[in-house]
């Protein structure tokens, strides 16, 4: 069962006995009436307390401004939300671990730390070196970086001229880990693929940079500096967009003939190859982990990934509860703007419930609920900002 089926089901078994005992209350009326809603409360109770599971929390872009990335508002946290969110976590009492420490605790099925939580920064934006790094040490909290080689910056050198856009070079993901927090991939190209000859729509100015992904596809090797450009550098504009799927785990369709699924089982082994051997070239160790683009896999990618060695991959659906399997890492992502502004009492309220949700505890969708119909009301309204 995903983490949402559950909360579906006990939420709904709660409103359930809620809804029986107000009802049984009118009927009654009076002081009597009280008990049945205490009764119902009681048995509801029972629904909406489940197994613990383990928050990993997943972060992407960290900056006060990451207009640069077509998908800033849905993925970029603004550091002050960050240190916000930090502070909650040590509020709750949550230990940080890092997810390698996890994945080897889960699969000798050790007892986990207290209120184990874990933070993970994807993509590899540069703006996690400039601003989520000393957030971090300044807490003395682990996290693990996940990026793709293709996006890795080949400049080289650790910069520090505070620049905050694009991606991390090879030096500066390895000072990161120079500071304890764990590098592992995310892929070669963090692509998608055409699946069909449906199309979605054409490239225009406006939109190009929302479908990158064209651009990424007809542009193999480094593509860290994709953004800068005023046009399409591979994919003119007036290109149709056709339907796309996730590289890792979609059969590709071009000119006409959908590949095969082992021409995809191949694409896959390729990719995690890649990846291992370029870390152990960049970064002198073997990865353990692997995070799916786009938090996609099939049956296939995980047993591929099992088979190369990987100890864990990323895109579950649940709660990382006991009884799942401890080579699958079900995330939660977290954003900004809980409520459609940027409110820090609002922003840690959300990140409290959303750790103690996974944590089990279902009465806090209660609160969640609401802030995410706000959240989904506000960003309608305001279509086009930002900042
Ligand atoms: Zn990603």
């Amino acid at each position: 069962m995903t983490r949402r089926q559950e909360r579906r089901a006990r939420v709904g078994r709660w409103a359930l006995c809620v809804a029986t005992g107000g009802a049984a209350a009118v009927m009654l009326g009076g002081w009597i009436g009280v008990l049945p809603v205490l009764l119902g409360l009681a048995i509801g109770h029972r629904a909406m307390i489940a197994p613990p599971g383990v928050a990993v929390l997943t972060y992407h872009s960290v900056s006060p401004d990451a207009r640069w990335l077509p998908w800033s508002r849905e993925i970029t946290v603004h550091p002050d939300t960050l240190a916000t969110h930090l502070a909650v976590l040590a509020r709750i009492g949550a230990t940080v671990i890092g997810t390698r420490d996890w994945v080897r605790r889960r699969a000798a099925g050790e007892a986990m730390p207290p209120r184990a939580t874990i933070l993970h920064f994807d993509d590899g934006y540069r703006d996690n070196h400039v601003h989520a790094a000393p957030l971090l040490r300044a807490r003395g909290m682990i996290a693990t970086v996940f990026a793709s080689l293709d996006f890795v910056d080949p400049a080289g050198g650790v910069r520090r001229d505070g620049v905050d856009h694009g991606y991390m070079t090879w030096d500066e993901l390895a000072d990161l880990e120079a500071q304890g927090v764990e590098v592992e991939p995310h892929g070669v190209a963090h692509a998608r693929v055409p699946v069909s000859d449906a199309v979605e729509g054409v490239l225009t100015a406006d939109n190009w940079r929302r479908h990158a992904w064209l651009q990424w596809d007809a542009t193999p090797g480094p593509k860290h500096d994709w953004y800068v450009r005023d046009r399409p550098g591979a994919v003119p504009l007036g290109t149709a967009i056709p339907r796309s799927g996730l590289a890792l785990a979609a059969c590709a369709w071009r000119e006409g003939v959908r590949e095969t699924p082992d021409v995809l089982s191949r694409r896959i082994e390729e990719d995690l190859a890649a990846c291992q051997a370029a870390f152990a070239a960049r970064l002198g160790r073997v990865p353990q982990l692997f995070c799916w683009p786009e938090n996609v896999v099939g049956a296939e990618g995980r047993a591929i990934a099992a088979r190369l060695g990987y100890r864990a991959t990323t895109a579950g659906r649940g709660r990382n509860t006991a009884d799942e399997p401890a080579e699958v890492i079900s995330r939660i992502h977290v954003g900004d703007r809980a409520i459609g502004v940027r409110w820090q009492p609002a922003e840690a309220l959300a990140l409290w419930a959303q750790v103690r949700l996974m944590q089990g505890n279902h009465y806090w969708y209660l609160v969640l609920a609401p802030m995410n119909v706000a959240r989904r009301i506000v960003f309608a309204l305001r279509k086009d900002a930002f900042a």
